[in-house]
């Protein structure tokens, strides 16, 4: 196959899916040219300013405006507001014959066959012949859509199905057409994971092929089987929320965020087009729907779904809940069972489905009942939707955002348990499943030597899933390939000399098991190893220091302990730095406080493109203590020039600091200071991340890896630089902008950050600025105000501002 490369992509209709998809090539580097229709009519402000039809501003409004809206909404669809320059607009009329110059145009406008089919041979007269050229559509089958174009348009033609919001949906199903040349589908699976970022899944031109087809039916059964079982919508999005690995907002408020209109779209295309679908009954909607539907309770879009927030007579706001009998709304009511009280200490979300299904309350008999439902339906779609049942879990992990799909939930309960479900409700599953049963099969994946294998039904045996080569999944190899293990962390053996040591605490919080376990891994890899990587891949990489640990210390007045503890971070985080092996953190998600402290000192870092990263340690009222403070410090004196006005650098990084500043993606966490450039670099897909990691720790050592000396030339800039942080802090204080405590923390923070209060600038130690940063830190544990913050953060996850 020739070689094919995108550098530039053309994108048609620039609504809320064709802006979003634009943008996350901006993300990913392509030249993207954005374009839509020309308006028929002024705008009363067009109209005003005495503009016409023919002038370039009219023309270009609709695509301007929809792509100016989309970078404004949130969650933001850029990784940096900067990448907007990489989008250049356009319209149908005026700049059509540019598509003649790109690589791939996606079509992405209304959902109508026929406006899809003028808009694709308006495309075919200036499209180079060998051009990809892809439809979004959700629905319309993708065989009706090319009738009547070229062999060469139709060769590369396909559906590449995005997901909303394109930037942080992980699903890119991609769907053949009845000509579409296979070289073409194995050139956008491969793109969509190593270029785009996500789980690319080749479906087949199916109604709404799989995501939806599954993802609809499992919301459509439920809402058929809500009030027969007497459920609220606060049970309901209780029973099928976080506790299950799926969304905070469950069924019903993912609804409302959605809105009904679109799902009732795709359920009613469902009912139309799948006539022999054993289960169509669910998918015409019941009653309660069709009144929403005719009251325009949509959800978000229109104020009011499922649920409806209000305003109380005190000002303060409230969120009600539709009670779905008598279709009215009523204060929220809480939501308990015993049964997931049963799960409470079970982390790990997979070892919590046998004890849910085996509930004996209503909780029991709710997964029961939905679990029956859905095994049996996805057993059914295949071969109709996909001839792999893994692409079924794939789709609905991407797609929906499901921890884990059908199939990995009925090996977690284990297949003859679901089989005796399916049987209880009177349904049954598709023969294959007994066939497999039969040939000895006890689960429908099974991991040998690291690699997970999958039944396939037509080869009647296990099958390795394809593509898994480049991905490293801890969870596969843990347990083979384990070097150590504390309570903290387990290290793993990657393979190639490299290590990797990935923490097992609550939400990845580093305490002192953590901190004794990253100690043993330098060790370990100093000895009989080559480098060491640090990554996981849990929802976050870490939350941070473990602040309730902090928090007992300080309450009980334990001060030698509690600066045996924060020199014993520092300590760490040093000897990260100062090893004579390469350390490479891999950062991803939620990555705060300690957790950030920790990739500031790896020699390299691999981040995420989604890494939330930022040293927050101000919202519990101190600053970092675990190298943070002085990091920022030595970073700012590394960058300062000649002629500088250096004060002005070194501001800059105190309020990264002092702002408690979250990069909103790994992007942007280089203008925070925390990623450096030409030194870490971002990795779009997170499944690749920990490869690459490995593959970076490898060459660093490969190169010739030798232990670093420790610093003791970071120019400090003592009285002068803490005279202008202290006007700096008196003058907020003043105008209200923060609190006095804030203000006590950022005077703690100036301190350390001028290196003291030396009457000239001098040159230091790391070790120094250790000592003032760790001095700082325990002196504001003393603070009531600080203990409040420390307190509040344990109890209500977010900060006190006091
Ligand atoms: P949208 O209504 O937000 O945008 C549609 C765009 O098409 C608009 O910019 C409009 O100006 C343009 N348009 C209208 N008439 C046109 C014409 N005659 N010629 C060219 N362009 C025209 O819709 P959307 O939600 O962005 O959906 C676009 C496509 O993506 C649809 O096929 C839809 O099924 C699919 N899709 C939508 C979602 C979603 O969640 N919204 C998800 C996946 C796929």
């Amino acid at each position: 196959m020739a070689k094919r490369t995108i550098n530039k992509v053309a994108v048609i209709g620039s609504g809320i899916m064709g802006s979003g998809i634009a943008c996350h090539f901006a993300n990913i580097g392509v030249e993207v040219l954005l374009l839509d229709i020309v308006p028929r009519e002024l705008n009363e402000k067009e109209q005003a300013k005495g503009l016409t039809l023919e002038d370039k501003v009219v023309r270009n409004r609709i695509v301007n405006d929809a792509l100016a809206k989309a970078i404004k909404s949130k969650p933001a669809p850029l990784y940096h507001k900067n990448f907007a320059s990489r989008i250049t607009t356009g319209n149908l009329e005026d700049d059509i014959a540019k598509v003649g110059q790109v690589d791939w145009i996606i079509e992405v406008v209304v959902e109508r066959l026929d406006i899809k089919k003028q808009v694709f041979e308006n495309l075919e007269k200036h499209r180079k012949p060998g051009t990809l050229i892809t439809s979004n559509t959700s629905g319309i089958p993708i065989k009706f859509m090319s009738e009547g174009r070229s062999e060469d348009f139709q060769a590369h033609f396909c559906g590449t199905h995005f997901f909303n919001p394109a930037r942080y949906l992980k699903l890119f199903e991609i769907i053949p057409g009845p000509k579409t040349n296979p070289e073409v589908l194995d050139f956008l699976n491969g793109y969509g994971e190593q270029f785009l970022g996500k789980t690319s899944v080749v479906a087949k031109d199916t109604p709404a092929f799989i995501g939806n087809r599954i993802g609809i039916f499992s919301i459509m059964s439920l809402f058929h089987m809500v009030k027969e079982m007497g459920l609220t919508i606060e049970e309901v999005d209780k029973l099928s929320g976080p506790v299950i690995g799926r969304p905070k907002s469950a069924t019903f408020r993912t609804v409302d965020v959605v809105g009904l209109d679109t799902l009732v779209h795709v359920a009613n295309g469902i009912a139309e087009n799948c006539p022999d679908d054993e289960r169509k009954s669910l998918f015409v909607l019941p009653d309660f729907i069709n009144a929403m539907m005719e009251n325009q309770w949509l959800g978000s879009k229109s104020g009011q779904g499922f649920y409806k927030k209000v305003k109380k007579e005190d000002g303060s706001s409230e969120i009600l809940s539709l009670d779905l009998d008598s279709l009215e709304y009523r204060a929220k009511k809480r939501a308990s069972f015993g049964t997931l009280e049963l799960t409470k200490s079970i982390d790990k979300v997979i070892d919590r489905w046998p004890v849910l299904v085996g509930g004996k309350d209503k909780a029991g008999e709710f997964y029961r009942k939905t679990l029956a439902a859905l095994f049996a339906y996805v057993s059914h779609r295949i071969p109709e939707i996909t001839d792999q049942l893994y692409k079924i879990d794939d789709a609905m992990k991407a797609g929906f955002g499901w921890e884990h799909g059908p199939f990995q939930i009925w090996d977690a309960i284990g297949v003859d348990k679901g089989l005796e479900f399916i049987a209880a409700e009177g349904l049954e599953a598709a023969a294959w499943v007994q066939e497999m049963r039969d040939s000895g099969s006890e689960s429908f994946y099974t991991v040998v030597d690291g690699a997970t294998y999958c039944y396939d039904r037509d080869k009647k045996g296990q099958e390795k899933i394809p593509g898994q080569d480049a991905f490293i999944i801890l969870d596969n190899i843990r347990k083979s390939k384990e070097v150590f293990k504390n309570s903290g962390v387990v290290v793993e053996d990657l393979g190639d000399g490299i290590l990797n040591v990935e923490f097992q605490s609550k939400m990845n919080t580093i305490g002192g098991d953590v901190l004794a376990g990253l100690n043993k891994a330098v060790d370990l890899a100093e000895k009989d190893f080559d480098g060491l990587v640090v990554g996981n891949q849990a929802a976050n990489f870490s939350v941070g220091a473990n602040i309730g640990m902090i928090f007992m210390m300080a309450v009980e007045q334990e001060y030698d302990e509690l600066n045996a503890a924060i020199k014993y971070f520092q300590d760490t985080v040093m000897r990260m730095r100062y090893s004579s092996i390469p350390t490479v953190v891999a950062p991803h998600g939620m990555t705060l406080g300690g957790g950030c402290e920790l990739s500031l000192h790896a020699d390299m870092v691999v981040a995420a493109a989604e890494t939330y990263i930022g040293l927050v340690e101000f919202g519990v009222g101190v600053i970092p203590g675990g190298g943070g403070s002085k990091e920022m410090t030595l970073r700012a004196a590394d960058t300062f020039h000649k002629n500088d006005v250096e004060l002005n650098v070194l501001q800059e990084y105190f309020l990264t600091i002092g702002m408690a500043k979250v990069a909103t993606s790994a992007y942007e966490a280089y203008d925070t200071f925390i990623l450096q450039k030409g030194k870490d670099i971002v990795v779009v897909n997170k499944d690749r991340q920990l490869a690459t990691a490995k593959a970076y720790a490898r060459l660093m050592a490969d190169r010739g890896y030798t232990k670093p000396i420790q610093r003791t030339d970071i120019k400090v800039l003592g009285k002068q630089a803490l005279g202008m942080f202290l006007v700096g802090t008196d003058s907020m204080e003043a105008g209200r902008y923060i609190s006095e405590h804030d203000k006590k923390i950022a005077n703690k923070l100036a301190y350390v950050m001028a290196g003291g209060d030396l009457s000239e600038p001098q040159r230091v130690s790391e070790q120094y600025l250790l000592d003032l940063e760790r001095e700082a830190f325990l002196s504001l544990c003393t603070e009531r105000k600080t203990l409040e913050r420390i307190e509040h953060m344990l109890k209500k996850g977010k900060p006190l501002r006091n």
